[in-house]
């Protein structure tokens, strides 16, 4: 089975210090895969790594195959990459419909096939209603995006990184901020994405995690520590005690 995505002795040094160290992350195409370990274990370094905001010191990513490490960000998000950004001044502004027809025609103009008329404006409609329908906002697509609430607000960002189409989406703790009773259904919708979209997931509240993922990586001090189907890793004494050794 082809992978996803697969980093290769991922390290990332700053100065002396490593956030990350010699990771070699599999992820399977389709997986629902999370990403957990205690604050400063270097999760975002990693997804930053990933996407290319940051350059590695040492090791590759790969792209279902492809090796991506020397690519720009944007050539990776044309390679199927796409991670969520908070709601900018810019699509505040607008309406949930705008912003979802805006994301759709960026990915329109920007697409590979250059030679292919745009889609009609009737097709870009179409498509943000069919967004608006699976991530639970076509009651609100005339709201300004500042005023949805917390949890619909995320939902509006996975949607906008959805829109560009990715084969892997990454998403860097999308239920933090988000009030308890809506974060279940937060990442209900995004673990309901069509089965060939690829979902790495970085999320503190174990009960999320394990509803969510089939696979999970735990990251300790920068390394990989863990990784296995979530009854592997819920059961795992090494785990379990990086877990209580953390509490408050
Ligand atoms: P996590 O997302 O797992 O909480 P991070 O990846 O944000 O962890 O951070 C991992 C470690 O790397 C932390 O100790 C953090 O202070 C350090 N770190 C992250 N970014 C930088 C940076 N730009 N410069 C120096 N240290 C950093
Ligand atoms: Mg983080």
């Amino acid at each position: 089975m082809t992978l996803a995505l697969e980093t290769i002795g991922l390290t990332k040094s700053f100065g002396g210090f490593q956030a990350t160290k010699d990771v070699n992350l599999k992820v399977e195409t389709g997986a629902r895969h999370a990403l957990i370990g205690p604050n400063g274990a270097g999760k975002t370094t990693l997804i930053n790594l990933i996407t290319g905001v940051l350059k590695p010191s040492a090791g590759r990513v790969l792209i279902a195959g492809e090796d991506i490490t020397a690519m720009a960000g944007h050539q990776r998000v044309r390679r199927g990459l796409s991670r969520t950004f908070q709601i900018n001044q810019l699509f505040a502004e607008f309406t949930i419909l705008e912003s979802l027809v805006l994301s759709i025609s960026e990915r329109e103009k920007h697409g590979a096939r250059m030679w292919a008329p745009l889609s009609s404006e009737r097709a870009v409609v179409d498509e943000a209603a069919a967004l608006l329908d699976r991530f639970g906002l076509a009651d609100v697509m005339g709201d300004k995006a500042q005023h949805l609430p917390y949890g619909r607000r995320r939902l509006l960002e996975i949607a906008i990184a959805f829109a560009s189409r990715p084969k892997v989406l990454l998403l860097d703790e999308p239920a933090a901020g988000v009030p308890e009773e809506e974060r279940r259904d937060v990442l209900a919708i995004v673990r309901a994405l069509p089965a060939d979209v690829t979902v790495i997931l970085i999320e503190h509240d174990m009960d999320l995690v394990f509803s969510f993922a089939d696979r999970i990586s735990v990251l300790v001090g920068g390394s990989l520590f863990a990784e296995g189907s979530v009854d592997e890793v819920a059961a795992d004494p090494r785990v379990k005690s990086v877990y209580l050794g953390e509490g408050p």
